[in-house]
């Protein structure tokens, strides 16, 4: 039971009752920034406050005040949701940048450098490190949900230990359990999957939630592909695939699996390059959500990604970095890179005298892919992805007195176009603080390199890859 009293420039009180008694919640307020809630019904504002009760967002607003609350100057930050990044295959961590040249397909390609030589030799406790840098990444970046696309479960401890990493992290994450792509993707993993399930998320009222990570139509037999959406549907959870993605993307059985009833709206499409227009129309028909990382998809050989196709039938994507092997860890450069494209794609047709253009996506639709949308694709737009109060207190606070920005002028237009991740000056999950004053907190960092690098070294000792030459 709540009691709750607010207003412009009221004491706010709130207690919740416990078995009883009556228990205090932590309240943090922060102060005077410009806030962004992307909430059309709380609006933004020049100057306002928000209220954090416990792990919640109670008020935002104007002139705030809350007796014992943790006072937070946010006069020279945009406060607004954290970014949420909708799929990222952490484990990677420990291979950052070491095929920022190479593309999707062939024998130097991603497919068999990344998933078919190293993956294969990761241990748990690489599995665990690679996902805590690449975690603690994300939360520097501003993230603070991200499903962590896993597709390292050679053994059931790899599961623990990635697990484990989320955890630790503090971030709100969707695990989304994938089969490894080195080997028979069935063997054991129907087991470990129900274990993994009942071991860890018997609850959904919690930071970690859980999604089944397929391989998908065009990297397995459709009999299999069925089989693992079904297992998805009883054990209710979330499914995530990569569908469309480069050459194997034209063997897609999408459409089959559409014309079997097998799409419905508890599905993330991710890339869908080169889906027929049928396909994407499916996809937007059965209230399916899609994952771009344009950047990966330009770059790597994918296919051109298909925001204007989903656009025109009024789905907006979210958006996620894919992979640290080729691509930087935030969604400054999603949005930047997803929001270009699709005006360089509508310009070269207006240059060419075409008539009768849809929109151009502003600054406003990007950022929102960024956050609700994310949100909504992993299944979380009740609990984040916006400042409305009664959802979870996940917040950033981005600073506008740096070089990089000032002076600001439209801050939407700023955190779209100007910031990076050095202006990400904290960062709260679920109320909670895990980046302040721009320093990552619950982290030893010496520790944290000691060990990235130690299993970065086992990894290519193990795998024989060389790293190239510069
Ligand atoms: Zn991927």
């Amino acid at each position: 039971m709540r009691d709750c009293f607010v207003g412009a420039g009221t004491l706010l009180a709130m207690t919740e009752e416990k078995k009883g008694s009556k228990v205090t919640l932590k309240r943090t307020l922060i102060k005077n920034g410009c806030v962004l809630s992307l909430d059309k019904k709380v609006g933004n504002f020049h100057q306002a406050d928000v209220l954090i009760e416990g792990t919640k967002i109670a008020v935002v607003g104007p002139n705030l005040s809350a007796a014992d609350a943790e006072v937070i100057d946010a006069s020279d930050m945009i406060v607004m949701p954290g970014f949420v990044d909708t799929h990222r295959h952490v484990w990677e961590g420990i291979l950052r940048n070491i095929g920022t040249d190479i593309p999707l397909e062939g024998a130097e390609g991603y497919l068999s450098i990344i998933l078919k030589t190293l993956a294969p030799v990761y241990r748990p406790e690489d599995a665990y490190i690679g996902d805590l840098v690449g975690l603690y990444g994300a939360i520097d970046a501003g993230i603070t949900t991200i499903l962590d696309w896993s597709h390292i479960q050679a053994t059931r401890e790899h599961a623990d230990a990635v697990v484990r990493a989320l955890q630790e992290s503090g971030m709100r994450a969707v695990f989304a359990y994938g089969y490894p792509w080195w080997k028979d993707p069935d063997e054991h993993q129907e087991d470990w999957i129900r274990d993994v399930a009942k071991q860890y998320f018997a609850s959904k009222d919690q930071l970690l939630t859980f999604a089944l990570a397929v391989p998908g139509p065009e990297f397995v037999s459709f009999e299999k592909t069925k089989a693992h959406w079904q297992l998805a549907r009883e054990l209710e959870a979330r499914i995530t695939v990569h569908v469309g993605v480069g050459t194997a993307g034209k063997l897609c059985k999408l459409l089959e699996m559409g014309k079997a009833g097998l799409l419905e709206d508890d599905t993330t499409y991710i890339h869908c390059t080169t889906l027929s227009d049928e396909e994407i129309k499916m996809i937007v028909d059965t209230g399916g959500a899609v994952s771009l990382s344009s950047t990966s998809e330009m770059t790597m050989g994918y296919g051109m990604p298909p925001v204007q196709r989903f656009l025109n039938l009024g789905l907006r994507p979210s958006l996620s970095v894919d992979a640290e092997t080729n691509m930087p860890n935030d969604m400054f450069t999603q949005m930047r890179s997803v929001i270009s494209l699709q005006h360089g794609m509508l310009f070269d047709r207006k240059l060419a005298g075409k008539r009768n253009l849809p929109p151009f996506m502003n600054s406003r639709d990007v950022i929102e892919c960024a956050t609700i949308e994310g949100a909504r694709a992993n299944g979380l737009a009740h609990k984040t992805g916006t400042l409305t109060p009664g959802k979870e207190a996940d917040i950033i606070l981005l600073s506008t007195d740096r070089p990089n920005i000032l002076p600001v002028n439209d801050p939407i237009g700023a955190v779209v176009w100007g910031m990076d991740t050095s202006n990400v000056d904290s960062v709260f999950v679920a109320g909670k603080a895990l980046k302040r004053e721009g320093k990552l907190l619950n982290v030893d960092l010496d520790d944290l390199r000691r060990r990235a690098y130690e299993s970065r070294d086992y990894v290519l000792a193990k795998s024989g890859f060389k790293l190239p030459e510069i």
